[in-house]
């Protein structure tokens, strides 16, 4: 992905690092060559030569880009789960998968962790992305998921005879669960998601305290991704998996949701970060039955709402790492959306503002394991930011208004937001900074 030339100084607005520490009001960020030179307050800020450009934030918000940490690129806002790998030809779904990107970057997520994908269409999606054929977020790819045979994944009937070939590779035992490790390697996924319980939405066979995975399996899964250099993570909702998940080594879980004091002592003991993924539940209640969703799968979700919910605070009180995801791409909960989860968590679940931003940023960038270049707004860190006009701090749910983002910037490039396409003024020209060189 290109990064961009010479210096931009970002000023006048309110610094929110990404950190966690309190806002700086009147703040300056000078990026040199798509890198962060400077993020703190204007005053104490580096010189910048007179050709910089300048971007005037208008006493909004400077921000590190959002992170969606649990993202389906290739789930197209359906409403029947097998629309996912029937409905339309791969082909088809791979321009959806870029329309979605595209989308998800205009709404302030500079990078994203695939969290599924129908084939590895995420895995060129994010090689399209790197080589700036497409806008979207920094990538990481997990291509087709891991299920044991007949578990929640497993949903289209043996009289089909059409097997989950796009979307999961089913195993029984472990040798199979550790070719199918071996067969994402080959297709080039950098997270092996796996499915180690149901959930509410298969209230029959699977639901949230089934187990689709055996220890066995996820053990051999994780033994096999380790080895080669991937990352593995996990559909956790029943106690029992999320234990054998933690036991098994994975390196985050999705969901988290059925949390006891051992699963939680175990969680905190290994620092495994959590993607709770939670909205989607409580959309899927307000917005399901509107959409044929049964009574029993309704309350399963609610069930599955307040086990997570419960289980996020606990987590994050204890100083538990939370990344920010939300399983958009269904009609309940369709791509577009994705901050809609950053405001549940401040209204429903009871975080400050400050840690959901945090959760949305820093956290999201150490779970990519990019904490190093991207997160946070500060010194060395390439130029990921989102500019807002407004307080986001005091109202959350502006990053949810596009139409309020002044700008969305990638390696320093504007690439989407008021400012995406026009030229900014260089100091030089610009007469309200005269005498800003000291
Ligand atoms: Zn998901």
């Amino acid at each position: 992905m290109k990064t961009a030339t010479g210096t931009m100084l970002v000023r006048n607005g309110t610094l929110v690092d990404g950190t966690g520490r309190a806002p700086i009001p009147r703040a300056a960020v000078v990026v040199r060559d798509g890198t962060i030179v400077y993020a703190g307050a204007e005053q104490g800020a580096v010189d910048v030569p007179p050709d910089a450009t300048v971007l005037d934030a208008r006493g909004g918000t400077i921000m590190p880009g959002l992170v969606e940490a649990h993202f389906h690129p290739t789930y197209f806002n359906v409403a029947a789960l097998e629309d996912l790998d029937i409905k339309y030809p791969v082909e088809y779904v791979t321009l959806l998968a870029a329309a979605n990107a595209r989308l998800a970057l205009e709404c302030g997520y500079t990078a994203a962790r695939s969290g599924g994908s129908l084939f590895n269409i995420d895995v060129w999606l994010k090689k399209a992305i790197e080589e700036d054929l497409v806008i979207g977020p920094r990538l990481a790819a997990s291509g087709r998921e891991i299920c044991g045979v007949g578990g929640l994944m497993d949903w289209n009937p043996d009289f089909r005879k059409i097997g989950m070939e796009g979307l999961v590779l089913l195993v029984n035992g472990a040798d199979d669960a550790r070719a199918a490790v071996r067969k994402l390697v080959k297709d080039g996924v950098e997270w092996v998601k796996t499915y180690p319980t149901g959930d509410a939405a298969a209230p029959d066979a699977n639901d949230h305290h089934t187990l689709c995975m055996t220890f066995e399996e996820m053990h051999a899964v994780v033994a096999t991704a380790h080895n080669h250099n991937l990352k593995v993570t996990g559909h956790c909702r029943a106690t029992e998996g999320i234990k054998n998940a933690l036991r098994a080594g994975y390196d985050t879980l999705e969901h988290g949701t059925f949390m006891d004091d051992e699963a939680l002592d175990m969680l905190l003991e290994r620092n495994t970060p959590v993607v709770p993924a939670l909205y989607f539940e409580l959309a899927s209640i307000e917005n399901g039955p509107g959409m044929g969703m049964s009574q029993r799968v309704v309350d399963g979700h609610r069930e599955t709402l307040e086990g997570g919910a419960e289980s996020a605070r606990r987590i994050l009180r204890a100083g538990g790492t939370l990344g920010m995801g939300g399983d958009y791409g269904f009609a309940w909960n369709p791509h577009g959306d994705y901050a809609r989860e950053l405001q549940f968590f401040v209204d429903y679940v009871g975080f400050t503002p400050l840690e959901v931003i945090t959760c949305a940023t820093k956290s999201g960038a150490e779970i990519l394991g990019r904490a190093h270049e991207i997160g946070t707004v500060e010194q060395g860190k390439l130029a990921d930011l989102l500019i807002v006009e407004g307080d986001v701090v005091a109202d959350i749910a502006l990053l949810q208004k596009r139409d309020r983002f002044l700008a969305v910037m990638q390696g320093g490039v504007i690439k989407s937001g008021q400012c995406a396409g026009k030229s900014l003024e260089s100091i030089a020209s610009a007469s309200s900074l005269a005498g800003h060189r000291s």
